[in-house]
């Protein structure tokens, strides 16, 4: 029989979890589907597999000084597939690898390949800028990666360049065409917004679905931390992206809004892909929200834009069982606050985007 641990040994909840009810131990212990306190069932864990990157988005990291953990900080290959299989055991399905770049994670290939070897996982996918993808594509595929997301946020290899500070758009579009030949269909393509950057370039992005059959999400720009300031002068909310578009090819198509989907997914007349808006500032979908985090350093991250996490990588180090691996990820999903507080002003302040993975 193994230990419960105490939640206060393993750092639970670094700021107060307002909304949250205890529960009592034999409930972590039950068998079934996780589903947190507003009953919400969670089943989607998005992995950052390191918090380095190969860009410095505006939107997303400092220019310099960019805080990274010390290598013997971030979860081992065993550790990040054991914590797989826990959550698994509680009912997650869906894995995304993220990060930082997760293509600089060493072992890449052995993960995904531990991962989906893993009993109940049905979904492996990978939001990536692309940089490494034109080489890693074929691999990631043959270790059984299901699906990409690729974060392109414009065409214009100049303005490019500038919003990922240093990225080259001609490699990036390589691993596009690659992800898309090895067989990763439908592609979906993410755009993060910016006012007086690429606000302007909607429409060209936008016409990219028009005869291929892609998935382009528009995202709208989050404060998370070090980019606070930026994202709170310059969001543009979905509506204004949607005014734009008609400007151009006249009224959307609206197909719907799909469960758990951030995205509510429009077509351009006659287009064969979609377009999709992740309003997290002006329309935040907190309702449906199926997933949970695990940063690179190993903590399980309730809500995006708070900062309450509970420290799975403590237990792992202290000799936690599978059993007790398990009833923590419970736990971590009772926990979850009921959404983002950023219309209160509760903002985020512990970790920026490229440490939680978007
Ligand atoms: N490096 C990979 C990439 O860029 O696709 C994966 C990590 S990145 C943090 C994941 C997603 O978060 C990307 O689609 C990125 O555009 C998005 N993102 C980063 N910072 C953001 C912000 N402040 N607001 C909204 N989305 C953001
Ligand atoms: Fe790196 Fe992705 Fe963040 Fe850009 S958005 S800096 S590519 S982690």
């Amino acid at each position: 029989m193994s230990t419960v641990i105490p939640l206060s040994s393993i750092g639970v909840a670094e700021q107060p979890v307002e909304t949250y009810i205890p529960a009592p131990q034999e409930f972590y212990r039950q068998g079934g589907p996780a589903l947190d306190s507003f009953k919400r069932r969670i089943n989607y864990l998005r992995i950052s597999l390191t918090d380095r990157c190969n860009f410095r988005c505006l939107y997303c990291m400092p220019e310099h000084g960019a805080h990274f953990a010390p290598r013997s900080e971030l979860l081992t290959d065993d550790e990040l597939v054991r914590v797989v299989r826990a959550a698994a055991s509680v009912g997650f399905e869906k894995i995304r690898l993220t990060g930082g770049e997760p293509t600089l994670r060493r072992n890449i290939v052995e993960i995904v390949r531990g991962i989906g070897a893993t009993p109940g996982i049905r979904e492996i996918s990978m939001t990536t800028n692309a940089l490494r993808l034109a080489e890693m594509a074929g691999p990631l595929r043959e270790a059984g990666l299901t699906r990409v997301n690729i974060s392109i946020d414009s065409l214009n290899p100049e303005k490019f360049r500038q919003m990922t500070r240093g990225g080259d758009f001609a490699r990036v579009w390589a691993g596009i065409e690659a992800a898309e030949r090895v067989g990763f269909n439908p592609l979906k393509l993410n755009a993060v917004v910016v006012r007086g950057l690429n606000d302007d370039e909607v429409a060209d992005i936008a016409r990219l679905t028009v005869d291929r059959p892609w998935q382009l999400r528009f995202i709208e720009m989050m404060p998370l931390a070090g980019v606070g300031d930026l994202a709170e002068q310059s969001v543009v909310p979905t509506r204004e992206i949607i005014a734009r578009l008609e400007q151009v090819y006249g009224p959307l198509e609206y197909i719907g809004w799909f469960g758990s989907d951030p995205a509510r997914t429009y077509r351009l007349p006659g287009a064969q892909g979609t377009l999709g808006f992740i309003s997290s500032i002006t329309e935040p979908f907190c309702s449906t929200c199926n997933r949970m985090r695990l940063t690179a350093d190993g903590k399980l991250h309730l809500c995006l834009l708070r900062d309450n996490e509970l420290d799975l990588r403590a237990a792992l180090r202290n000799g936690a069982s599978d059993e007790d691996l398990s009833a923590l990820i419970r736990q971590a999903v009772w926990l979850k606050p009921w959404g983002h507080g950023l219309p209160e002003g509760v903002k985020p302040t512990l970790r920026g985007m490229s440490e939680l993975g978007g």
